[in-house]
């Protein structure tokens, strides 16, 4: 690919004044590759915990012993991964309605969750689909405060209040990162700090994590920090690009117990779910996962010294420390919004060649444009571009399995904007 001498030029400074961040990176990787070879070696991977299972998928080794070593690394009492979830929203459906029962209430602490969380929640779309609202589950939103930070005196208040009328809140939602939001990502001592400020006042409370993206970006996991459940996709950090598919839910042992019943059957739990040749696949993901994350945060520095250097309103800065992979850019404009997506979509590994075009996607309100040449579709640990078409036009990406190819990706779509 060849680029012009503005961008080259531009790219090359950018990584002048990066290379201080890129070492820290690496430290981090480096930190949390031993971590899990640590569990590796623990639980004595062998090759033979590779075969898949069929049926049942009873005592399927791989699979019983990538659990404890998720449990492990997330510094939680339990955990599972199962490639058979199939994206976040599902892990976060099983584990909301593992924990939830009529007449319970949940709040969201960080404002609006996850655009395709509304409708499992059941504060939009129709009723009568089965969304928690349909089983008499209540629900609150605290927004966070003005500078991006909890609301701690609302959700004491909350708390106290619930728990004062014999009826504490089941389940206190925290999402650690931005999303489709313009807002700050909330860090793991953050989230840390909400857990034991939650368990304080009512300690029967169950804090639960959307955790996607926020994965190997810190030196530990908000489940090692308190948090009950902490919830991801493998198709994001923690599948290490090397995952086909799935989603995991790690935390205390009773939540994630709850967790297993919703995703199997009530009785059966754990003890069941054939692994079809799968395992392989997500242990080389969880082994390469601190990489692949490093590539991805590395990419995401350079976007955001790029932008911020052609005059772009970026968050976060440049050399702001992360605790997710997503970087934004005001685009300020539908047009530049999809100038960008296409030169992402043009620097991608594969489909380089297609025009990616706004659609109204299923559980998204406004119509959404998407970039990314991925080898695994819609893997957004693979560099992918995404924007909401609504104000501010904010583009939204992440991802770069390796940085070099992130790095082209970002300077294709740093000319396709220059461009317009
Ligand atoms: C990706 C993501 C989800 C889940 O989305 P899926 O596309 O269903 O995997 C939920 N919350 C956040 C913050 C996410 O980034």
């Amino acid at each position: 690919m060849i680029f012009s001498d503005k961008i080259t030029a531009l790219a090359a400074q950018a990584e002048k004044e990066l290379s201080g961040i890129y070492r820290d990176i690496d430290e981090l990787s480096f930190f949390n590759t031993s971590r899990i070879m640590d569990a590796f070696s623990e639980y004595r991977v062998s090759s033979t915990m590779f075969d898949g299972t069929s049926g049942y998928g009873y005592d399927d080794r791989g699979r019983e012993t990538l659990d404890l070593i998720w449990a492990r690394v997330f510094g939680a009492e339990a955990a599972f991964v199962r490639h058979g979830i199939v994206n976040g929203t599902q892990a976060l459906t099983i584990g909301l309605f593992g924990l939830l029962r009529p007449g319970d209430l949940m709040c969201s602490v960080a404002g609006k969750p996850y655009d395709t969380l509304e409708e499992v929640i059941g504060i939009s779309g129709e009723r009568g689909n089965g969304s928690l609202a349909d089983f008499g589950v209540g629900y609150r939103q605290i927004e966070l405060n003005s500078d991006g930070t909890l609301d701690f005196e609302a959700i004491g208040s909350l708390l106290r209040y619930e728990k004062d009328k014999n009826k504490p809140v089941k389940v206190i939602f925290v999402q650690r990162s931005k999303g489709y939001l313009n807002r700050r990502t909330l860090t793991v001592e953050e989230i840390g700090k909400l857990a034991g400020f939650v368990k304080s006042i009512s300690p029967e409370t169950y804090v639960v994590v959307d955790n996607c993206y926020g994965e190997f970006t810190e030196k530990c996991e908000p489940s090692a920090l308190g948090a009950d459940m902490v919830i991801g996709s493998l198709i994001k950090n923690p599948g290490g690009g090397m995952a086909e598919c799935g989603g995991y839910i790690a935390g205390s042992a009773r939540a994630v117990e709850l967790a297993s019943y919703r995703l199997t059957s009530v009785g059966c739990g754990l003890e069941v779910g054939a692994t079809l040749g799968q395992n392989k696949n997500l242990y080389k993901g969880l082994f390469y996962a601190p990489h692949t994350t490093a590539q991805a945060l590395k990419t995401a520095h350079f976007a955001a010294y790029m932008f911020g250097a052609l005059g772009y309103n970026v968050s976060p800065l440049w050399n702001e420390k992360r605790s997710d992979i997503i970087q934004t850019v005001i685009t300020g404009s539908p047009e530049l919004l999809c100038a960008f997506c296409r030169g992402i979509q043009k620097g991608s590994p594969v489909d380089s060649y297609v025009t990616p075009e706004p659609w109204a996607m299923p559980g998204y309100n406004d119509q959404v444009i998407m970039a990314a040449g991925a080898f695994t579709q819609g893997s957004s640990i693979e560099l992918s571009a995404d924007g909401p078409l609504r104000e501010p036009y904010t583009v939204y990406f992440q991802g770069g399995l390796t940085y070099e190819s992130g790095k082209i990706g970002i300077m294709s779509a740093a000319e396709a904007v220059l461009k317009g």
